[in-house]
Protein backbone atom coordinates (compact mmCIF):
# COMPACT_ATOMS: atom_id res chain seq x y z
CA UNK A 1 0.00 0.00 0.00
CA UNK A 2 3.18 2.34 0.62
CA UNK A 3 4.49 1.73 -2.25
CA UNK A 4 1.02 2.27 -4.04
CA UNK A 5 0.89 5.67 -2.39
CA UNK A 6 4.37 6.73 -3.40
CA UNK A 7 2.89 5.55 -7.29
CA UNK A 8 0.43 8.05 -6.62
CA UNK A 9 2.56 11.09 -5.32
CA UNK A 10 5.03 10.44 -8.14
CA UNK A 11 2.37 10.20 -10.72
CA UNK A 12 0.37 13.35 -9.49
CA UNK A 13 3.63 15.61 -8.72
CA UNK A 14 4.28 14.39 -12.75
CA UNK A 15 0.72 15.46 -13.73
CA UNK A 16 0.66 18.71 -11.39
CA UNK A 17 4.07 20.13 -11.63
CA UNK A 18 4.68 22.86 -13.45
CA UNK A 19 7.72 20.52 -14.79
CA UNK A 20 5.91 18.35 -15.97
CA UNK A 21 6.65 17.91 -20.07
CA UNK A 22 3.85 16.91 -21.87
CA UNK A 23 5.32 15.33 -24.95
CA UNK A 24 3.46 17.38 -27.37
CA UNK A 25 6.55 18.36 -29.39
CA UNK A 26 6.94 14.52 -29.76
CA UNK A 27 9.92 12.32 -31.05
CA UNK A 28 9.71 13.96 -34.14
CA UNK A 29 9.79 17.56 -33.00
CA UNK A 30 7.39 18.35 -34.46
CA UNK A 31 4.29 20.43 -33.05
CA UNK A 32 0.68 19.18 -33.20
CA UNK A 33 -0.46 20.53 -36.20
CA UNK A 34 -3.98 21.07 -34.62
CA UNK A 35 -4.38 22.33 -31.07
CA UNK A 36 -7.68 23.31 -30.88
CA UNK A 37 -10.71 24.51 -28.48
CA UNK A 38 -14.27 23.92 -28.99
CA UNK A 39 -16.89 25.60 -27.04
CA UNK A 40 -20.24 27.79 -27.16
CA UNK A 41 -19.54 31.02 -28.94
CA UNK A 42 -20.55 33.67 -26.14
CA UNK A 43 -23.53 35.71 -25.52
CA UNK A 44 -22.66 39.28 -26.25
CA UNK A 45 -22.46 40.56 -23.21
CA UNK A 46 -19.56 38.31 -22.40
CA UNK A 47 -17.90 39.37 -25.41
CA UNK A 48 -15.09 41.02 -23.89
CA UNK A 49 -14.54 38.57 -21.20
CA UNK A 50 -14.35 35.95 -24.44
CA UNK A 51 -11.99 38.23 -26.11
CA UNK A 52 -10.21 38.45 -23.54
CA UNK A 53 -9.80 34.26 -23.35
CA UNK A 54 -8.74 34.23 -26.40
CA UNK A 55 -6.21 36.71 -25.51
CA UNK A 56 -4.44 35.71 -22.15
CA UNK A 57 -5.22 32.16 -22.24
CA UNK A 58 -6.05 30.61 -25.92
CA UNK A 59 -3.02 32.49 -27.80
CA UNK A 60 0.06 32.42 -25.04
CA UNK A 61 -0.52 28.35 -25.34
CA UNK A 62 -0.26 28.11 -28.70
CA UNK A 63 -3.95 27.37 -29.43
CA UNK A 64 -4.98 27.62 -33.47
CA UNK A 65 -8.19 26.24 -33.77
CA UNK A 66 -11.19 27.32 -32.36
CA UNK A 67 -14.79 25.83 -33.24
CA UNK A 68 -17.27 27.84 -31.95
CA UNK A 69 -20.62 26.65 -31.42
CA UNK A 70 -22.68 29.26 -32.90
CA UNK A 71 -26.19 27.87 -33.48
CA UNK A 72 -28.90 30.54 -33.60
CA UNK A 73 -26.36 32.69 -31.31
CA UNK A 74 -26.22 34.84 -34.71
CA UNK A 75 -28.21 37.82 -36.44
CA UNK A 76 -29.24 35.72 -39.56
CA UNK A 77 -30.67 38.13 -42.32
CA UNK A 78 -31.85 35.63 -44.21
CA UNK A 79 -33.97 33.96 -41.74
CA UNK A 80 -33.90 36.02 -38.74
CA UNK A 81 -36.85 34.34 -36.67
CA UNK A 82 -34.07 31.58 -36.14
CA UNK A 83 -32.43 34.13 -34.23
CA UNK A 84 -31.90 33.79 -30.29
CA UNK A 85 -33.05 36.99 -28.78
CA UNK A 86 -30.08 39.38 -28.58
CA UNK A 87 -27.78 37.60 -30.66
CA UNK A 88 -24.26 37.95 -31.87
CA UNK A 89 -24.02 40.81 -34.55
CA UNK A 90 -21.91 41.01 -37.61
CA UNK A 91 -19.53 43.68 -35.89
CA UNK A 92 -19.10 41.56 -32.47
CA UNK A 93 -18.09 38.42 -34.78
CA UNK A 94 -15.71 40.62 -36.77
CA UNK A 95 -13.89 41.60 -32.94
CA UNK A 96 -13.67 37.76 -32.52
CA UNK A 97 -12.17 37.04 -36.45
CA UNK A 98 -10.02 40.25 -36.11
CA UNK A 99 -8.04 38.55 -32.68
CA UNK A 100 -7.94 35.58 -34.11
CA UNK A 101 -6.32 36.13 -37.24
CA UNK A 102 -3.99 38.04 -34.88
CA UNK A 103 -2.63 35.03 -33.02
CA UNK A 104 -3.12 32.64 -35.94
CA UNK A 105 -6.20 30.87 -34.78
CA UNK A 106 -8.08 29.13 -37.11
CA UNK A 107 -11.82 30.04 -36.51
CA UNK A 108 -14.78 27.59 -37.44
CA UNK A 109 -18.36 28.45 -36.50
CA UNK A 110 -20.48 25.47 -36.25
CA UNK A 111 -24.47 25.02 -36.09
CA UNK A 112 -25.84 21.27 -35.23
CA UNK A 113 -27.29 20.10 -38.45
CA UNK A 114 -29.21 16.61 -38.18
CA UNK A 115 -29.26 15.72 -34.89
CA UNK A 116 -29.76 18.23 -31.32
CA UNK A 117 -32.27 19.68 -32.56
CA UNK A 118 -33.97 19.79 -29.44
CA UNK A 119 -32.66 19.33 -25.19
CA UNK A 120 -35.01 17.58 -22.93
CA UNK A 121 -38.44 19.52 -23.70
CA UNK A 122 -36.80 22.55 -25.62
CA UNK A 123 -37.42 22.45 -29.39
CA UNK A 124 -34.37 24.34 -30.52
CA UNK A 125 -34.97 27.43 -33.44
CA UNK A 126 -34.97 24.95 -36.48
CA UNK A 127 -37.69 22.68 -35.68
CA UNK A 128 -39.64 25.39 -33.63
CA UNK A 129 -40.07 27.17 -37.02
CA UNK A 130 -40.43 24.99 -39.35
CA UNK A 131 -42.12 21.71 -37.61
CA UNK A 132 -42.61 19.93 -41.37
CA UNK A 133 -38.61 19.21 -41.58
CA UNK A 134 -39.31 16.91 -37.99
CA UNK A 135 -37.93 13.21 -38.73
CA UNK A 136 -40.71 11.86 -36.39
CA UNK A 137 -42.94 14.86 -35.16
CA UNK A 138 -45.11 11.91 -33.12
CA UNK A 139 -42.65 12.62 -30.19
CA UNK A 140 -43.19 15.89 -28.39
CA UNK A 141 -40.17 17.13 -26.51
CA UNK A 142 -42.65 18.93 -24.70
CA UNK A 143 -43.30 15.58 -23.37
CA UNK A 144 -40.42 14.85 -22.29
CA UNK A 145 -38.65 12.38 -19.60
CA UNK A 146 -35.51 12.23 -18.62
CA UNK A 147 -33.49 9.26 -20.64
CA UNK A 148 -33.86 6.28 -21.17
CA UNK A 149 -37.59 7.30 -21.70
CA UNK A 150 -39.90 4.91 -23.61
CA UNK A 151 -39.41 6.95 -26.98
CA UNK A 152 -35.78 7.35 -26.72
CA UNK A 153 -35.75 10.81 -27.19
CA UNK A 154 -32.40 12.49 -26.66
CA UNK A 155 -32.38 15.08 -29.38
CA UNK A 156 -34.53 15.76 -32.18
CA UNK A 157 -33.71 15.46 -35.90
CA UNK A 158 -34.66 16.94 -39.21
CA UNK A 159 -35.19 14.78 -42.04
CA UNK A 160 -32.45 14.98 -44.38
CA UNK A 161 -34.59 14.20 -47.17
CA UNK A 162 -36.97 17.11 -46.40
CA UNK A 163 -36.90 18.70 -49.80
CA UNK A 164 -37.09 21.99 -48.23
CA UNK A 165 -34.55 21.66 -45.36
CA UNK A 166 -31.33 22.38 -47.38
CA UNK A 167 -32.55 25.68 -48.23
CA UNK A 168 -33.20 26.72 -45.02
CA UNK A 169 -30.22 25.01 -43.42
CA UNK A 170 -27.33 25.89 -46.72
CA UNK A 171 -28.69 29.71 -45.97
CA UNK A 172 -27.68 30.11 -42.61
CA UNK A 173 -24.15 28.04 -42.83
CA UNK A 174 -23.39 29.94 -46.08
CA UNK A 175 -24.13 33.60 -43.34
CA UNK A 176 -22.17 32.33 -40.85
CA UNK A 177 -18.95 30.74 -42.25
CA UNK A 178 -19.06 34.63 -44.30
CA UNK A 179 -19.20 36.66 -40.99
CA UNK A 180 -16.74 34.54 -39.42
CA UNK A 181 -14.81 34.28 -43.12
CA UNK A 182 -13.71 30.81 -42.27
CA UNK A 183 -12.43 28.25 -44.77
CA UNK A 184 -14.33 25.35 -42.80
CA UNK A 185 -17.71 24.84 -41.07
CA UNK A 186 -18.40 21.83 -38.43
CA UNK A 187 -21.72 20.99 -38.78
CA UNK A 188 -21.74 18.62 -35.51
CA UNK A 189 -23.81 15.34 -36.98
CA UNK A 190 -22.92 14.35 -32.94
CA UNK A 191 -25.39 11.60 -31.12
CA UNK A 192 -27.80 11.51 -34.03
CA UNK A 193 -30.48 8.66 -33.19
CA UNK A 194 -33.73 9.59 -34.94
CA UNK A 195 -32.96 8.81 -38.23
CA UNK A 196 -34.93 6.51 -41.29
CA UNK A 197 -37.53 6.52 -38.75
CA UNK A 198 -41.05 4.38 -39.38
CA UNK A 199 -42.98 7.29 -39.37
CA UNK A 200 -40.99 9.04 -41.87
CA UNK A 201 -42.87 9.04 -45.70
CA UNK A 202 -39.06 9.88 -46.97
CA UNK A 203 -36.79 7.96 -45.16
CA UNK A 204 -38.88 4.68 -43.68
CA UNK A 205 -37.49 2.22 -46.09
CA UNK A 206 -34.02 3.73 -46.28
CA UNK A 207 -30.95 2.71 -45.17
CA UNK A 208 -29.48 4.86 -42.45
CA UNK A 209 -25.73 4.45 -43.38
CA UNK A 210 -26.88 5.37 -46.59
CA UNK A 211 -28.80 8.48 -44.94
CA UNK A 212 -26.17 9.40 -42.66
CA UNK A 213 -23.68 9.36 -45.58
CA UNK A 214 -25.99 11.54 -48.00
CA UNK A 215 -26.58 14.23 -45.86
CA UNK A 216 -22.58 14.22 -44.84
CA UNK A 217 -22.14 14.37 -48.96
CA UNK A 218 -24.07 16.66 -49.44
CA UNK A 219 -22.98 19.40 -46.46
CA UNK A 220 -19.75 18.84 -47.92
CA UNK A 221 -20.29 19.00 -51.28
CA UNK A 222 -22.18 22.46 -50.80
CA UNK A 223 -19.25 23.94 -48.47
CA UNK A 224 -17.04 23.02 -51.26
CA UNK A 225 -18.35 24.75 -53.92
CA UNK A 226 -16.49 28.11 -51.46
CA UNK A 227 -13.35 25.89 -50.62
CA UNK A 228 -15.12 25.19 -47.59
CA UNK A 229 -14.25 21.97 -45.46
CA UNK A 230 -16.17 19.99 -43.27
CA UNK A 231 -15.28 18.78 -40.01
CA UNK A 232 -18.13 16.47 -37.86
CA UNK A 233 -17.66 14.85 -35.01
CA UNK A 234 -17.18 10.81 -35.48
CA UNK A 235 -19.23 8.59 -33.34
CA UNK A 236 -22.04 7.91 -36.16
CA UNK A 237 -18.84 6.38 -38.06
CA UNK A 238 -17.83 4.16 -35.54
CA UNK A 239 -19.61 0.66 -34.60
CA UNK A 240 -20.48 0.68 -31.30
CA UNK A 241 -21.30 -2.77 -30.69
CA UNK A 242 -18.23 -4.55 -32.21
CA UNK A 243 -15.93 -1.78 -30.54
CA UNK A 244 -17.94 -1.66 -27.33
CA UNK A 245 -17.79 1.28 -27.06
CA UNK A 246 -21.07 2.43 -26.74
CA UNK A 247 -24.48 4.24 -28.28
CA UNK A 248 -23.35 7.67 -27.71
CA UNK A 249 -19.66 7.88 -28.04
CA UNK A 250 -20.29 5.32 -31.12
CA UNK A 251 -23.22 4.11 -33.17
CA UNK A 252 -25.83 1.39 -32.32
CA UNK A 253 -28.09 2.50 -35.00
CA UNK A 254 -26.58 1.36 -37.93
CA UNK A 255 -25.37 4.64 -39.31
CA UNK A 256 -21.60 3.13 -38.71
CA UNK A 257 -21.28 1.91 -42.39
CA UNK A 258 -21.14 5.76 -43.69
CA UNK A 259 -17.62 5.35 -42.94
CA UNK A 260 -16.68 3.83 -46.48
CA UNK A 261 -19.63 5.67 -48.29
CA UNK A 262 -18.39 10.03 -47.63
CA UNK A 263 -15.89 11.28 -49.16
CA UNK A 264 -12.36 11.35 -47.13
CA UNK A 265 -12.03 14.94 -47.05
CA UNK A 266 -14.49 15.02 -44.08
CA UNK A 267 -12.19 16.34 -40.90
CA UNK A 268 -13.31 13.83 -38.07
CA UNK A 269 -13.57 14.78 -34.66
CA UNK A 270 -13.14 11.91 -32.87
CA UNK A 271 -14.22 12.45 -28.97
CA UNK A 272 -13.96 10.41 -26.34
CA UNK A 273 -14.39 11.17 -22.55
CA UNK A 274 -13.96 8.61 -20.41
CA UNK A 275 -11.45 6.75 -21.70
CA UNK A 276 -8.57 7.33 -24.43
CA UNK A 277 -10.00 5.13 -27.53
CA UNK A 278 -7.85 4.62 -29.89
CA UNK A 279 -10.26 5.24 -32.47
CA UNK A 280 -8.45 7.79 -34.13
CA UNK A 281 -6.41 5.09 -36.11
CA UNK A 282 -8.87 3.71 -37.59
CA UNK A 283 -9.82 7.24 -39.07
CA UNK A 284 -6.74 7.92 -40.42
CA UNK A 285 -6.30 4.58 -42.09
CA UNK A 286 -9.43 4.81 -43.10
CA UNK A 287 -8.10 7.88 -44.85
CA UNK A 288 -9.34 10.64 -42.79
CA UNK A 289 -7.60 13.04 -41.49
CA UNK A 290 -8.85 13.33 -37.87
CA UNK A 291 -8.34 15.25 -33.86
CA UNK A 292 -9.10 13.33 -30.86
CA UNK A 293 -11.23 15.22 -29.01
CA UNK A 294 -11.42 15.06 -24.68
CA UNK A 295 -13.49 16.80 -22.33
CA UNK A 296 -13.47 16.66 -18.36
CA UNK A 297 -10.73 14.51 -17.27
CA UNK A 298 -7.25 15.78 -17.07
CA UNK A 299 -5.44 12.03 -17.13
CA UNK A 300 -7.53 11.43 -20.57
CA UNK A 301 -6.86 14.61 -22.47
CA UNK A 302 -3.26 14.30 -21.63
CA UNK A 303 -3.42 10.48 -22.73
CA UNK A 304 -5.06 11.70 -26.06
CA UNK A 305 -2.27 14.32 -26.20
CA UNK A 306 0.64 12.14 -25.80
CA UNK A 307 -1.17 9.28 -28.54
CA UNK A 308 -1.65 11.48 -31.13
CA UNK A 309 2.09 12.47 -30.90
CA UNK A 310 2.90 8.64 -30.78
CA UNK A 311 0.23 7.75 -33.99
CA UNK A 312 2.62 10.63 -35.87
CA UNK A 313 5.58 9.17 -35.07
CA UNK A 314 5.16 5.57 -35.24
CA UNK A 315 2.84 5.68 -38.60
CA UNK A 316 4.35 5.85 -42.23
CA UNK A 317 4.19 9.82 -43.46
CA UNK A 318 0.96 9.32 -45.25
CA UNK A 319 -0.94 8.04 -42.17
CA UNK A 320 1.03 9.83 -39.73
CA UNK A 321 -0.12 13.35 -41.32
CA UNK A 322 -3.69 12.61 -40.92
CA UNK A 323 -3.51 12.14 -37.33
CA UNK A 324 -3.90 16.14 -37.02
CA UNK A 325 -3.52 16.76 -33.02
CA UNK A 326 -5.97 17.15 -30.01
CA UNK A 327 -9.33 19.17 -29.73
CA UNK A 328 -10.45 20.41 -26.40
CA UNK A 329 -14.47 20.91 -25.62
CA UNK A 330 -16.53 22.41 -23.36
CA UNK A 331 -19.99 21.80 -22.82
CA UNK A 332 -21.01 24.34 -19.88
CA UNK A 333 -22.17 27.09 -21.63
CA UNK A 334 -19.37 29.17 -22.78
CA UNK A 335 -20.02 32.22 -19.88
CA UNK A 336 -20.87 30.29 -17.01
CA UNK A 337 -17.67 28.40 -17.94
CA UNK A 338 -15.34 31.08 -18.53
CA UNK A 339 -16.78 32.13 -15.38
CA UNK A 340 -15.77 29.26 -13.34
CA UNK A 341 -12.48 28.71 -15.06
CA UNK A 342 -11.35 32.50 -13.86
CA UNK A 343 -12.59 31.61 -10.18
CA UNK A 344 -10.19 28.18 -9.82
CA UNK A 345 -7.68 30.08 -11.80
CA UNK A 346 -8.11 32.93 -9.04
CA UNK A 347 -7.89 30.30 -6.92
CA UNK A 348 -11.27 30.45 -5.60
CA UNK A 349 -13.54 27.68 -5.24
CA UNK A 350 -15.72 27.21 -8.39
CA UNK A 351 -19.56 27.62 -7.70
CA UNK A 352 -22.24 25.09 -7.27
CA UNK A 353 -24.39 27.06 -8.76
CA UNK A 354 -25.45 25.08 -12.32
CA UNK A 355 -26.99 28.09 -13.29
CA UNK A 356 -25.92 28.69 -17.11
CA UNK A 357 -25.48 25.44 -17.69
CA UNK A 358 -26.55 24.43 -21.47
CA UNK A 359 -26.63 20.67 -22.60
CA UNK A 360 -25.04 18.83 -20.30
CA UNK A 361 -24.45 14.71 -20.46
CA UNK A 362 -26.93 13.80 -17.57
CA UNK A 363 -23.73 12.78 -14.99
CA UNK A 364 -25.10 15.35 -12.25
CA UNK A 365 -22.72 13.83 -9.49
CA UNK A 366 -19.78 14.15 -11.58
CA UNK A 367 -17.33 17.08 -10.07
CA UNK A 368 -18.35 19.64 -11.85
CA UNK A 369 -14.95 21.26 -11.96
CA UNK A 370 -13.44 18.44 -14.40
CA UNK A 371 -13.89 20.20 -17.29
CA UNK A 372 -12.22 23.18 -16.06
CA UNK A 373 -9.64 21.23 -14.41
CA UNK A 374 -8.69 19.31 -17.76
CA UNK A 375 -8.77 22.68 -19.86
CA UNK A 376 -6.22 23.87 -17.56
CA UNK A 377 -4.01 20.87 -17.71
CA UNK A 378 -3.94 20.69 -21.80
CA UNK A 379 -3.54 24.97 -21.34
CA UNK A 380 -0.63 24.07 -19.26
CA UNK A 381 0.78 21.09 -22.14
CA UNK A 382 0.22 23.13 -24.84
CA UNK A 383 2.04 26.21 -22.80
CA UNK A 384 5.72 23.87 -22.90
CA UNK A 385 5.82 23.91 -26.94
CA UNK A 386 8.71 26.35 -28.29
ZN1 LIG B 1 -37.10 11.66 -43.13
Amino acid sequence: MKHLSFLLMTLSFLVLSPSYKCNVKGEAGAMLPIRGLAIEAPKPESLDRFLYFIEEDLAPAHFNVLILRVDWNYAYQSYPELCDPNPLKQEDVKQIVALCREHGIRLVPQINLLGHQSWAETTHALLREYPQFDENPSVKTEDYTPWPNPERLYCKSYCPLHPEVHDVVFAVVDEVCDAFEADAFHAGMDEVFYLGEEECPRCHDKDKADLFAGEVTLIRNHLAEKGRQLMIWGDRLIDGRTTGIGEWEASYNDTWPAIDRIPKDVFICDWHYERADLTAVYFALKGFQVATCGYRNPDVCLQQIDDQQRFRAQSSPETAARFQGYIHTIWSGADHFLKRYYELKDGKQPGESKAGEAEGNGDEEEDRSGDVRSLMAVINAFTQQP
